[in-house]
């Protein structure tokens, strides 16, 4: 049998943040109580409509302009329609004709590597219900019902099951860094339906897919794309590709397969038409200059500045990227003038260990750049060692005071030239024999006169300055 390529294509669904819901005023909020963020409107009640909530809208479109979308002229809504006890009005209000955008372009980075992905479109739609099934009993709770969701369409472009989870990861990082969502998962704020096909490797034309709807977890993606690609190359391999049809199926975390559920029903059945009970929203350009002026600079472009401008590692300028609340932080270390390498390594290290630890946000931290400054600039004015600074760090986290308030006196590094210079003379009077041995080629002996000078200090002497001025008496 030929070699066979994956192909996967990804409907990403994603749940907006917002205070009411995307078509009433219901709250838009997680409860532990069912049932009790609902309105009318949301349990289909007679002689209630629609309106569509702004910020939803508005925030889609920012969605859309950073995955490089083809803006519409004007937005509209349509109705899906299906029977299911989680949806009571029997269609989900969605976007079919006008989207928010399509087309949309953007890079990831898979394994070191830039990859281009094309995006079919994004639309907002309405999320259903959620039922629970119990032993003889199935609940409904309608909070979630009227969610605002974006979905997100890819092109059939990825060819691995490591693809698909960078591209996720990667847009869960944006949605958070143009906060319009929190994209938790263990939340459930994403779901995705994975297509999955396989064609020959020398081949363009596209296998049959299969499509497994709503897997909530990144690694259930993983696991769902691994499963599928292997059942239908051994299928295949068998000479029963013909049993691989275009059905819909499901993810079974327990079983780790995925189940047939029903055969693939067309659009056609779904019987789209435009909602008539909201008006078409004109898309201005006046409109859409004001949202790309909310939309921050994005991660990817982030991390590749620090590391082509600033010299930073892929690794660490990862780190950094990763949420934007830190790289902002960072951001203002180097608008202070800090160097971008040991504001860096601050972050990367103290800060981070300590939030984690601390289980707080950066937001919160007390150590702010400016006083990050400060500290660093103690060390590099020699006034306290480095390992005196990581001292103080926790200190001025502890008690909430300045960094300067922690400087004793007496731990204080002695950098005052002509203080070193006395002790230095003392020392090389009081050492005629390694002078000697010195001056005739045990260029070694440097380290035992700087050994020399911190014993007699306690390890308080600059270490830079004390090198300096040993040099220049023994050359003289
Ligand atoms: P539908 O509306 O029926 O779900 P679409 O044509 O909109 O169908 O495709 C939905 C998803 O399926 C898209 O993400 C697309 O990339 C993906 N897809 C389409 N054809 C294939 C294929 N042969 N293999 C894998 N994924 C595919
Ligand atoms: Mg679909």
């Amino acid at each position: 049998m030929k070699k066979q390529i994956p192909v996967i294509g990804l409907e990403m669904h994603c749940e907006l943040k917002s205070n009411s819901k995307v078509f009433s005023r219901a709250k838009n909020e997680y409860s532990e109580l069912p049932n009790c963020n609902v309105a009318p409107l949301d349990l289909a009640l007679p002689g209630t409509l629609p309106v569509v909530n702004k910020k939803c809208v508005e925030d889609a479109l920012k969605v859309s302009l950073a995955l490089n979308c083809t803006l519409p002229d004007y937005i509209c809504f349509d109705r899906k329609n299906y029977y299911y006890p989680d949806l009571p009005k029997g269609y989900q209000i969605t976007q079919m004709e006008k989207p928010m955008g399509v087309n949309g372009k953007i890079q990831i980075e898979v394994d070191g590597k830039l990859k281009d992905i094309d995006i079919h479109d994004v639309h907002l739609e309405e999320d259903a219900a959620s039922l629970d099934h119990y032993f003889d009993t199935s609940t409904i709770d309608y909070n979630r019902c009227g969610v605002p969701l974006l979905e997100l369409v890819t092109e059939p472009c990825f060819n691995s099951a490591r693809e698909a989870l960078a591209f996720l990861e990667h847009m869960r990082d944006i949605y958070k860094y143009l906060d319009v969502s929190d994209a938790d998962t263990k939340k459930g704020q994403i779901r995705c339906d994975v297509n999955v096909s396989i064609r020959d490797e020398d081949s363009d034309i596209l296998g049959t897919r299969v499509e497994v709807k709503n897997v909530n977890s990144l690694a259930g993606v993983v696991d769902t794309i691994n499963y599928e690609i292997a059942r239908q190359t051994k299928l295949k391999e068998e000479g029963r590709y013909n049993e691989v049809e275009q059905d819909t199926r499901r993810w079974d975390e327990e079983a780790q397969k995925t189940i047939h559920m029903r055969s693939k029903v067309d659009a056609i059945d779904y019987k789209y038409f435009g909602e008539p009970n909201i008006p078409m929203i004109r898309v201005k350009d006046s409109w859409i200059e004001d949202l790309k002026k909310e939309i921050p600079r994005l991660h990817l472009e982030r991390k590749y500045d620090y590391i082509n401008n600033y010299g930073l590692s892929n690794y660490d300028a990862g780190i950094l990227v990763k949420e934007k609340k830190i790289a902002d932080y960072f951001e203002e270390c180097l608008s202070l003038g800090l160097d971008a390498k040991v504001a860096s390594n601050w972050i990367t290290t103290q800060i981070m260990g300590y939030l984690n630890k601390e289980e707080t946000e950066i937001k919160d931290l007390y150590l702010t750049p400016k006083r990050l400054k400060d500290l660093i600039d103690l060390i590099n004015e020699g006034v306290i060692s480095s390992k005196q600074a990581k001292e103080i760090f926790f200190q001025v986290l502890d008690e909430k005071k300045e960094v300067r308030e922690f400087i004793k006196e007496e731990d204080k590094q002695i950098s005052d030239k002509e203080k070193l210079e006395s002790i230095i003379d003392m020392i090389i009077k009081d050492s005629p024999k390694q002078v000697e041995e010195y001056h005739n080629g045990r260029t070694n002996l440097f380290d035992y006169f700087v050994g020399q000078v911190m014993k007699n200090t306690k390890g308080k002497a600059n270490p830079v300055v004390t090198k300096e001025i040993i040099k220049e008496k023994l050359d003289n």
